[in-house]
């Protein structure tokens, strides 16, 4: 009987990861050069198919017959590997088309990154590479790994070699590469493949997750990130693929670049970078604070099952670390589980009495690998536990890598993630580094709660429904836009301020525009009593450190008397007043802000937090990018550090929380619709138990040209 293959269908990039046939053109016998190096490392790494140096000056290199030029190798060509000087890029990529090559990597550098004439260089490049349909990685990369033992690519430069693992790891930087791969050797973490990407003047970061969504091998997508090329297709694709696998994220530039030209608190508070962890939480991508923790994650989602929840149990040898975990795991927003009755009678049937038999499960020094597995075993079987951190400190009584077969034999075979925290020697570390069927050790607990946060948060991600739709809230765009069409550039005046929120069903509390003195009695008496005083003028931006603010003003006298002091004090401040808003006094609830403000990249931006005074002191706010859906609304509400303050304590009322959650999808309608808006502040907004006690008391917003 002949056996049938069915062949895999041929995929974009196949000719860059799985060439038959590579030509190094501008290999070099030089030793300290690139050019000799990634020859060398595509020999010794014993690429499975032919190599063809290329350089017109020499005859033979590492033993390989050179070519003088791309057009006199005889046989097809599949990738080229390109690091010629800059000046003869081009030449050498048109000669490689002209040959029938179908992939390249451009490790030449001096293009886009060095100014305009290298970007005109790159742009040349890339219009003769997309004409010819040939796929390009760079220029200015490092290259290229594939682990796979069919073909055995090691078309980089770096002195490291990848062993073959699960995880696909992309960088945009190349002298991080090289670090990416020391780490990978060092921790024992094996890739499926690596690529520098350079410039991604063709083959960007969102080709190569499109590259590995449904390659089998490839279980955890990782990525070192300077930039994001276009966050609109990043969204669309980090979000569809995550549903399948896990992507994992260090994204550069994590410290604040400071406060940006702005006035408003949101735009203040946004920096670039809430902004890039938001969207990449919003796609459902984790994020690492460095490469280090990026591999701490993907060891674990390579090798673990992911956990139904954030409920963990801790088992240990020693009360000191589990104190250590505890406070970690809390810390983050895991939760200790409530172990059972039942699981607690069985673990005092063998340990012994000076045992702790509560979570975390204290086993005493004396601990052995049978109670490290039988209480293992108990806790995971506790419905109450979702995932499981084994601590092992100082073993005196046991050989920790037979602990660990121990407890690995345990957690193999039951749906939960089990991480190990081992205090061991560094040969314990170095002989568990190869062993794929152990679970994944840490020397502490921090790092290993942090896995588990990250695993549980993926978790949830996959359990959401997934593109739930923005909601659809009927409202009087056109009337909008005309408010908003009023001013060129600047701030909209408070009343139009106010007419476009309740435009947008933002409620807004009683508010009268008025100019005289009785003008502003007769509001007040059609507003009831007491009533807000607050002073109009041009420029004015913080009205209460002006004197531009009294609340609570209970009748006509104490009304009549405000309006002539503020009147001065306004003056003092160096403003001309032009009107006075008179206000509902409104009381009960929760400061809270809601905030819009736009981010170059990645457009519109909502905020929400903790309001009035605690802006400034706390900053306790989340941000999403739009489209945002219910789901995520929900998120960023519950997400804020005060959220149980919203929720009432200490028998206090709690917030209308679902009306909070529309009102930030009402106006990410609103900041989706009108490009206009640059900034927005609602701050106050008072959130009270229920919909007529909630309401903005302070608007400002922002108008001008939308960016092209
Ligand atoms: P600004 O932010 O320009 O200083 P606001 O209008 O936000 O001025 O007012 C300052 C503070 O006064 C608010 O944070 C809020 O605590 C209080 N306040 C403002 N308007 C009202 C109102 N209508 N009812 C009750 N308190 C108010
Ligand atoms: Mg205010």
């Amino acid at each position: 009987m002949t056996e049938t293959l069915i062949p895999r269908s041929p995929r974009p990039l196949d000719s860059i990861f799985s060439p038959r046939t590579v030509a190094v053109v501008g290999a070099s016998r030089r030793r300290d050069s690139l050019g000799f190096s990634l020859l060398h490392n595509l020999v010794i790494n014993e690429f499975s198919g032919a190599i063809f140096p290329v350089n017109p000056t020499a005859a033979a290199i590492h033993s390989l017959k050179c070519y003088p030029a791309v057009a006199a190798i005889p046989d097809p060509v599949d990738l080229a590997v390109i690091m010629v000087p800059r000046a003869k890029v081009q030449g050498v990529v048109e000669e490689c088309i002209a040959k029938g090559v179908k992939g390249l990597i451009v490790i030449t550098a001096g293009f886009s990154e060095t100014g305009k004439e290298g970007a005109a260089l790159e742009r040349r490049l890339r219009e003769t590479v997309r004409a010819a349909g040939v796929r390009m990685i760079g220029p200015n990369c490092m290259g290229v790994i594939n682990t796979d033992p069919e073909v055995t690519l090691d078309a980089t430069f770096a002195p490291t070699p990848a062993r073959r693992g699960s995880i696909g790891f992309v960088s945009q930087s190349g002298a991080l590469g090289v670090a990416i791969l020391n780490v990978a050797q060092d921790i024992g973490v094996g890739l499926t493949q690596f690529v520098s990407m350079g410039n991604k003047a063709d083959v960007s970061g969102n080709d190569l997750i499109e590259h590995w969504e449904d390659d089998p091998e490839t279980k955890v997508i990782a990525m070192y990130l300077e930039s994001f090329g276009n966050p609109r297709r990043f969204t669309e694709i980090a979000k569809r693929v995550t549903r399948k696998k896990p992507i994992l994220v260090v994204k550069s530039g994590r410290t604040a670049e400071g406060a940006r030209a702005a006035t408003s608190h949101t735009g203040a508070i946004a920096g670039t970078d809430v902004t890039v962890s938001a969207f990449l939480e919003q796609c459902g991508v984790l994020r690492a604070n460095t490469i280090e923790e990026l591999f701490d994650v993907a060891r674990a989602l390579a090798r673990v099952p992911l956990p139904g929840g954030f409920r963990v149990g801790i088992v240990t040898n020693a009360g000191g670390p589990a104190i250590m975990a505890t406070d970690a795991c809390v810390n983050l927003g895991l939760h200790m589980a409530e172990l059972a009755d039942g699981t607690r009678a069985i673990l005092r049937t063998f340990l012994p009495p000076e045992a702790s038999v509560g979570n975390p499960v204290d086993m005493i020094a004396s601990a052995t690998a049978e109670h490290y597995a039988k209480t293992v075993a108990a806790v995971l079987d506790d419905p109450a536990v979702d995932m499981a951190m084994v601590i092992n400190v100082s073993p005196v009584l046991t050989n920790p890598i037979e602990l660990l077969q121990a407890i690995a034999v345990v957690a193999r075979e039951r749906p939960k993630p089990v991480l190990a925290v081992m205090m061991a020697t560094d040969e314990f570390y170095d002989a568990v580094k190869t062993q794929r069927d152990l679970p994944p050790v840490y020397h502490f607990p921090e790092p290993a709660a942090r896995v588990m946060f990250l695993l549980a948060r993926y978790a949830a991600w996959r359990r959401r429904p997934a593109d739930l739709p923005a909601p659809d809230f009927a409202t009087d765009d056109a009337q909008v836009a005309a408010i908003l069409e009023s001013v060129k550039d600047g701030y909209l005046d408070q009343a139009a301020a106010f007419r476009v929120l309740e435009l947008y069903g933002v409620p807004v509390a009683k508010w009268r525009m008025t100019s005289g003195h009785d003008e502003v009695l007769a509001a007040a008496r059609e507003i009831g009593y007491p009533v807000v005083l607050k002073a109009v003028a041009s420029n004015l931006v913080h009205k209460s450190e002006a004197g531009a603010v009294r609340v609570d003003l209970r009748d006509d006298e104490e009304l009549g008397r405000a309006v002539v002091e503020m009147e001065s004090s306004v003056a003092a401040a160096g403003h001309t007043v032009d009107g006075f808003l008179v206000q509902e006094m409104a009381r009960g609830g929760h400061e809270v802000i809601f905030g819009i403000t736009t981010d170059p990249r990645f457009g519109p931006l909502l905020m929400f937090g903790l309001g009035g005074k605690y802006v400034e002191v706390f900053q306790d706010v989340r941000f999403a990018v739009t489209p945002l859906d219910a789901e995520e609304a929900r998120d960023v509400v519950r997400g804020i550090r005060g959220f149980k303050l919203l929720e009432g304590v200490r028998g206090e009322p709690g917030a209308d929380l679902d009306l909070l959650v529309e009102i930030l999808l009402r106006l990410a309608q609103l900041s989706q619709r009108h490009p206009r808006i640059r900034e927005l502040d609602l701050n106050p907004f008072l959130a009270g138990p229920d919909r007529t006690s909630a309401r903005a008391l302070d608007a400002r917003i922002r108008v001008g040209e939308p960016p092209v």
